[in-house]
């Protein structure tokens, strides 16, 4: 199915780690429901927040957050492999809370390190966020995925089979 154009925090996240996934996931070139981790993750958001009654909240139809605890949104995480890109989905949700009249700062939690992580909305990071989305938008609008280039996430990666079907297929490494 074909994603819209606007830019959420998957896709920031998508952004981060791998700008042709980002593409292909916006085209609707969808591999991302049959992973395994986003299965995992799905799971974890059920059994997530047992003491919060706001579980998965949808702001203005636009996107979700997993949970807000006072000043805090809180988002679960498995491990702490793609921190970067978790960093920069958090900074999303902040960001649009912020220009939604709401101050929030963020803590990701990480399970199997049993460990959390605070982010915020300073100053640097709005500049942060706001080149990001600048730059998704920029992603999404290409006729064509950017080329295929050989990442350590690329196994983890729901579109691993889509991406080196062909073996001889000439990549950057
Ligand atoms: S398999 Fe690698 S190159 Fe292909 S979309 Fe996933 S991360 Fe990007």
């Amino acid at each position: 199915m074909l994603q819209t154009r606007t830019v959420g925090g998957v896709d920031l996240a998508y952004y981060i780690v791998c700008k042709r996934k980002l593409w292909l996931y916006k085209k609707g070139i969808g591999m991302e429901s049959e992973s395994d981790r986003v299965l995992e993750g799905s799971i974890l958001h059920e059994t997530s927040y047992p003491r919060l009654n706001k579980k998965e909240i949808l702001i203005d139809g636009a996107f979700k957050i997993d949970a807000i605890d006072g000043e805090y949104v809180r988002e679960i995480k498995l491990s702490s492999k793609m921190q970067e890109s978790d960093k920069m989905q958090m900074l999303f949700y902040l960001y649009q809370l912020f220009l939604r009249g709401m101050k929030k700062k963020g803590l990701i939690s990480y399970t199997k390190e049993k460990k959390t992580v605070e982010v915020l909305l300073t100053e640097e990071n709005k500049r942060n966020i706001q080149r990001a989305i600048a730059g998704a938008y920029q992603i999404i609008d290409r006729d064509t995925p950017p080329p295929l280039k050989k990442l350590n996430y690329c196994k983890s990666c729901a579109y691993y089979p889509f991406c080196f079907s062909r073996e001889d297929d000439d990549y950057d490494a």
